[in-house]
C-alpha cells in the first residue's frame, strides 16, 4: 500500500493510499493471478482512532479482469489483507474495537437488569 498523504479534515485524520498497479492478485473464484486492470475506485474505510482523533483510510484499489477462460468470474476487486473485506466500510481493526465494545455495553446493562431477572425467577 501506498500512502500518499495524511492530513486532517473537519477533526479527522485522513490517509489517502493507493495499492500499487503491478502486483499480481489472485481471481478469488479460480485463484489464477492477474494484472491485467479493468478500473480503479476510491473506498472509504473508518480505522482505529488515534490521537483521539477518527480515521478514515481513502484507499484506491484496483478492480481487475479474470483472464481465465474457464472461471465464471468476469472481474473481480482487490483486497488487502488485514484492511479491507468486500463490502466493509470498517478495517477489521475497528470492526473488533467496536465488537468488543458492544459486549462490555452489553454486559453492563443486563448486570443493570440481573436484579430485576432474578427477582422475577424467584417470583414465579
Ligand atoms: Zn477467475
Amino acid at each position: 500500500m501506498l500512502v500518499a498523504c495524511i492530513e486532517v479534515r473537519d477533526g479527522l485524520a485522513v490517509v489517502e493510499a493507493s495499492t500499487p498497479g503491478s502486483v499480481p492478485l489472485p481471481c478469488p473464484d479460480c485463484r489464477i493471478p492477474s494484472v491485467r486492470a479493468h478500473s480503479r475506485y476510491e473506498r472509504h474505510l473508518a480505522d482505529a482512532p488515534c490521537g483521539g482523533r477518527g480515521v478514515v483510510i481513502e484507499l484506491s484499489v484496483r478492480r481487475l479482469f479474470c483472464d481465465n477462460d474457464g472461471c465464471p468470474r468476469v472481474t473481480f476487486a482487490e483486497q488487502i489483507d488485514g484492511l479491507t473485506c468486500r463490502y466493509g466500510r470498517r478495517t477489521p481493526v475497528l470492526q473488533r474495537m467496536l465488537g468488543a465494545l458492544g459486549v462490555v455495553l452489553a454486559a453492563r446493562a443486563v448486570a443493570r437488569l440481573g436484579p430485576y431477572c432474578w427477582a422475577s425467577r424467584s417470583a414465579g
